[in-house]
């Protein structure tokens, strides 16, 4: 099929790469030209393992096309997905002028029947006004049908979860934007769920809020865990066996962050409330999640007496492992916390550092989880990447100004450290 893809970042790029790898003729579209320019080139400005390979391959075999002409990209194409950012306003509700503007430009250069797929991710209702403004733009009343196809792809795994997602959510009112869709995603062998419009687009709403709510659950609980010396991994474990539980997303940590759970659980809340619902459960995980690293700090606080002037170490910046997305990362958010303090910060993330850079000027990058430690009060590890977990405690225990390990993400055993010689502090896993 001819396909574009609108808005080519972290879901646009690995949407348009892996529908090109499975042999259809795509082009991504951005108004981001200087991305554009760069893609055309072959260099991808986001670190998602595969996706640069992926890429390379089909821009190679002429699948892939990138412009910043979305008339060139409506015009060759015959289904075209809406993957812009959906970002939060001060009020909470998400921002949905990219999606209407390309909307707009979609009705202005139709040269035909086109199938428009919403898969940023967006309120309930979103799709009807698409529906609306295309109509309301179109010339030549050229037919089209609008879907909604929420994403549910996580970035560091982006492309095995595009490829083999549990469950591919499609919401559509037409038989013929039902079939289109269906012969679309046939190929990946999944099992496909059809619905009507609202509740494909509820569906990514509440499966977000619900996972979230599984974080904030399980961090609540590390609180108590905390208070009379239980093992918050221990408790997850249990709970976890359970199948009417499962065991997913009942890790303990400084909270969850990233472009999609803060953003999307917001939105959620405040579109509830638009609808005449206050949505009280969602609003506890909101503010449990956000106490969470208020907690965290507090720990790092409790053990350290004083921040100001300390040097403190941490690894691990991107918002989860094998990312280098900083948006809402609770790892900066912590830094900030520890800067306002006083803190002198070194750190040291595998992918997330050109980014950071940005964001954290008077912090010192550093080339690796040693030099990062060297003469640190603290060392905190804010982000579970893999090489973290198997460091040279011996050597980082040399380097350490104080053996003070902050495990914000659970990824040690306390009983081996502590026989180093480490003060260890977990979340969950009692109080000092
Ligand atoms: P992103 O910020 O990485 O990419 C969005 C892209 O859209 C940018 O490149 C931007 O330049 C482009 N854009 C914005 N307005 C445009 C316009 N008018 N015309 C053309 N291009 C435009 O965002 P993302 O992380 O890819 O997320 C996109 C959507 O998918 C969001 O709604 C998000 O909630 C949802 N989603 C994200 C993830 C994820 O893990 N990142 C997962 C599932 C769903």
């Amino acid at each position: 099929m001819d396909i574009s893809i609108i808005g080519s970042g972290y879901v646009g790029l690995v949407t348009g790469a892996c529908f090109a790898e499975l042999g259809n003729t795509v082009i991504c579209a951005d108004n981001d030209v200087k991305k554009i320019s760069g893609l055309k080139k072959g260099l991808v400005p986001i670190y998602e393992p595969g996706l640069k390979e992926l890429i390379s391959y089909n821009l190679k075999n002429k699948r892939l096309k990138f412009t910043s002409s979305i008339r060139e990209a409506v015009k060759a194409s015959e289904v075209i997905f809406i993957a812009v950012g959906t970002p939060t306003l001060e009020n909470g509700e998400a921002d949905l002028t990219g999606i209407e503007k390309v909307a707009r430009s979609i009705a202005q250069n139709m040269v035909g029947y086109r199938l428009i797929v919403e898969k940023s991710t967006v309120p309930v209702e979103t799709c009807s006004w698409v529906k609306k403004t295309i109509s309301t733009y179109v010339k030549k009343g050229y037919k089209f049908d609008v879907v909604s196809n929420p994403e549910f792809l996580r970035e560091g795994s982006a492309i095995n979860d595009f490829t083999h997602p549990d469950r591919i959510v499609i919401g559509a009112e037409s038989l013929k934007a039902k079939q289109i869709m269906t012969n679309l995603y046939q190929p990946l062998n999944r099992p496909i769920l059809i619905t009507n419009i609202k509740s494909a687009e509820l569906i990514k709403h509440a499966s977000n809020a619900f996972l979230a709510t599984k974080i904030s659950f399980i961090n609540a609980l590390s609180r108590i865990c905390d208070q009379v010396g239980a093992d918050v991994k221990e408790v997850a474990q249990g709970m976890g066996l359970d199948s009417r539980i499962g065991g997913h997303f009942l890790r303990a940590g400084i909270g969850y962050g990233g472009s999609c759970f803060p953003k999307d659980l917001e939105a959620f809340i405040t579109i509830s409330r638009k609808l005449g619902y206050d949505f009280q459960i969602l609003k506890a995980v909101r503010d449990t999640n956000q106490e969470q690293g208020a907690y965290v700090l507090q720990k790092i606080k409790d053990a350290l007496w004083i921040i100001k002037d300390k040097t403190i170490a941490v690894l691990g910046l991107a918002f989860k492992p094998d990312t280098d997305d900083l948006r809402n990362s609770p790892s900066i958010a912590l830094i900030m916390g520890l800067s306002r303090e006083g803190a002198r910060i070194r750190v040291y993330d595998p992918k997330a550092m050109a980014k950071a850079k940005e964001i954290l000027k008077e912090a010192v990058f550093c080339k690796d989880p040693y030099q990062a430690a060297r003469g640190a009060d603290c060392l905190i590890v804010a982000t579970e990447w893999n090489e973290f977990k198997e460091l040279d405690f011996i050597k980082l225990k040399n380097t350490l100004k104080r053996q003070l390990i902050v495990d914000g993400r659970n990824i040690y055993e306390p009983g081996p450290l502590k026989e180093l010689g480490f003060t260890y502090i977990g979340v969950g896993h009692g109080n000092e």
